[in-house]
């Protein structure tokens, strides 16, 4: 296979520079899941612990591991999807802080942990029904979730929620529902070091989604939202490399050999990055495409499928806008056996 995606992994400590600076005095959370978007979360957590980055998300224990054996014993790492007593004890030793969106994941919870006042962040349903306390649950829930912390089985360090950030309407009723849980928590004597709620979208957009701290994914590196602005000062970090494997009279033939490959509907819709500039698609297969050629191409000539565009290539939200996806979706198509090279 001749495909490679290299990793400018200055650009991502860049990006995360200027959401940081954005979203002062709230912190930063650096989200690593689908490893890192696709950019591998060994070196990209390293880097940026490396850089001060203090808070990781890792949607799994698994990948939160990892994210810890990165990051040092100082970062915090945080995972939120709900797991069994045996993965809880996995996570607990790595000191990873589990979001809690479940009153019989909190018992778990408590169970495994037996005093030793293990870090949750409980989770309130904003509106997303997809994890999360019901809003009529959740009285009862923070009151239990303080008897479990005046036993020391956890400690609630955080209260969180996540949006669909699709309208603002919808955005400003769920930030309403969670500031009525932040009260009723505090009435139930929690006193949480961190409140969170938003993503990218909402949080570069709207200061009042800011609360303490925010989970920034995709705009970390260098992915803006479909149908989005560009994003000042933000560029993607990510480039994929084919290489010129035969020449016709028309078109060129690249293999970039990733399987799974790019979504064919692309086909006619998407332009790459040549030695001469931008150049159309015309055929995208399993594991190669055919480009329209220019002149002197030439076999082994590398051509930029996607990446920040200096070579007339699109990003991955400008290939994901042309068949009504999210970048996210065109970059973690990657395979995982086309080799990563880091800037
Ligand atoms: C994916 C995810 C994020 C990050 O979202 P982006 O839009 O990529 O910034 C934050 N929080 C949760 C719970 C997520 O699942």
């Amino acid at each position: 296979m001749s495909a490679r995606m290299v990793i400018d992994l200055g650009r991502i400590l860049a990006d995360i520079d200027v959401l940081r600076e954005r979203i002062a005095p709230a912190d930063y959370m650096l989200v690593v899941k689908n490893d890192a978007y696709g950019h591998g979360v060994d070196r990209v957590v390293a880097a940026a612990a490396a850089h001060g980055v203090r808070w990781f998300g890792a949607f799994d224990v698994p990948m939160g591991v990892r994210a810890r054996a990165a990051a040092g014993p100082e970062a915090r790492v945080f995972s939120w999807v709900t797991i069994t007593p045996p993965e809880i004890a996995v996570a607990l030793d790595a000191a990873i802080e589990l979001g809690v969106g479940d009153a019989s994941y909190l018992e778990d919870i408590a169970a495994v942990s037996a005093g030793r006042a293990t870090p949750v962040h409980i989770k309130i349903d904003t509106g997303l029904h997809r994890n999360g306390v019901r809003p009529e649950d959740w009285p009862a829930f923070v009151a239990r979730a303080a008897e479990l912390e005046a036993s020391g089985d956890i400690r609630v360090v955080g209260i969180w929620s996540h949006i669909a950030e699709t309208s603002d309407e919808d955005d400003d009723r769920s930030r309403a529902a969670f500031i009525d849980a932040i009260r009723i928590a505090e009435d139930a004597g929690l006193r949480p070091e961190v409140r969170h709620l938003a993503a990218s979208a909402a949080a570069f957009a709207r200061p009042e989604f800011r609360f303490d701290l925010v989970r920034f994914g995709a705009f970390s590196y260098g992915i803006r939202s479909t149908g989005g602005p560009e994003l000042d000062g933000i560029a993607p970090a990510a480039s994929l490399i084919a290489t010129v494997t035969s020449i016709g009279p028309s078109a060129v033939e690249v293999d970039y050999g990733y399987l799974d490959g790019l979504p064919s509907t692309l086909a006619g819709r998407m332009s790459v990055g040549t030695p001469a500039g931008s150049r159309l698609v015309r055929e995208i297969g399993p594991a190669s495409m055919l480009i329209d050629t220019w002149p002197g191409a030439a076999i082994g000539d590398e051509v930029y499928l996607f990446g920040p565009g200096t070579r007339g290539e699109s990003s991955v939200t400008t290939l994901a806008e042309a068949i009504g996806t999210v970048g996210e979706e065109i970059i973690v198509r990657v395979s995982p056996l086309v080799p990563r090279i880091y800037l």
